[in-house]
């Protein structure tokens, strides 16, 4: 489950220093630079990445990258319902979500929700690194598998089975019956880590500007959990008082998304405000692509004919 940022007593208002550093803002690029390339958003429930990285995979998807989500968990603590009608509700609202936002494909891996740091984590692992190499993906989003604060076994157990997957699945001798099957050995090598908790670290400031409507659009759709409906349930309830907000306006559509827009965008808002932006991510991003050793440029310089 997704919870907004509370502060830390102690930590309000810190930005934590990255690397000595101030993060890099990170703008809308022109003309499709990232055409031909895949990323995997791994989260772990309905309403993850709707709220901390619906922009940026609105934003790659704009830029030319194939999107690919999946989600660990069943969602079944979350709903309002029984067990059973809340993994349903949570797995129909998660196929809806996906299409707003565009991505290609779905994936549920359906571990029990709160209880993941219970599972195999090597089954989990290695379902993992068959995706990352089945679609071949150069770029993940995820939780910070170190990110302090975080109380849910969840998004930590998901956050560092990814982080050690997008290495192995680069490694030939992991699960080597995929090279028999033609799935080839291919290391993630680009990372965005959510901005889950108060006070984790990040390194890059996204501005999701131009892809707010497509947030929006995504967060309407978690209904089972992440407030998506608070809007159409807020008129209901007025009406039922013979009241109206102007603000929700006159369906459900325009009110769950104008409840989106003036509610629940708190983070993104505050997180824009350094850099003069309306709306903005934090990312913690590391880049693993392989770079030619100093070895390799000397050998292919200095190598001369026997
Ligand atoms: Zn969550």
């Amino acid at each position: 489950m997704h919870r907004r940022s509370f502060p830390m007593p102690g930590l309000a208002g810190a930005a934590p220093q990255v690397n000595g550093g101030e993060p890099i803002v990170v703008k809308d690029e022109p003309g499709m630079p990232h055409r031909g390339k895949v990323f995997a958003a791994v989260h772990a429930h309905l309403d993850d990445i709707p709220y901390y990285a619906a922009g940026l995979c609105a934003k790659l998807m704009s830029e030319g990258y194939t999107g690919y989500i999946l989600r660990t968990s069943n969602d079944e603590r979350c709903g309002g319902r029984s067990t059973a009608e809340n993994i349903l509700s949570n797995e129909q609202d998660h196929f809806r979500m996906a299409a707003a936002l565009g991505f290609k494909d779905v994936f549920d891996f359906y571990y029990q929700n709160h209880d993941m740091d219970g599972i195999s984590y090597i089954d989990l692992r290695g379902r993992l690194i068959l995706i990352f190499r089945m679609l071949q993906v150069d770029t993940i989003l995820s939780f910070n598998p170190w990110g302090h604060a975080e109380e849910n076994p969840d998004h930590w157990v998901t956050g560092r089975a990814v982080e050690e997957a997008c290495w192995m699945a680069g490694m030939p001798n992991d699960f080597h019956e995929h090279l028999e099957a033609g799935i080839q050995p291919h290391t993630v090598g680009e990372r965005y880590y959510f901005y889950a908790r108060e006070g984790q670290p990040y390194n890059r400031v996204v501005d999701i500007g131009s892809h707010v409507e497509k947030k929006i659009d995504a967060i309407v759709e978690c209904k089972s959990q992440g407030d998506g409906n608070r809007g159409s349930i807020v008129r209901a309830q007025l009406a039922r008082q013979g009241k109206r907000l102007p603000l929700l306006g006159n369906d459900d559509r325009a009110a769950d998304r104008a409840y989106v827009r003036q509610f629940l965008l708190e983070d993104d808002r505050e997180h824009g405000k350094p850099h003069n932006l309306e709306f903005a991510e934090r990312f913690y991003y590391i880049d693993r692509r392989p770079a030619k050793s100093k070895a390799d440029e000397y050998i292919e310089k200095n190598a001369v004919n026997l």
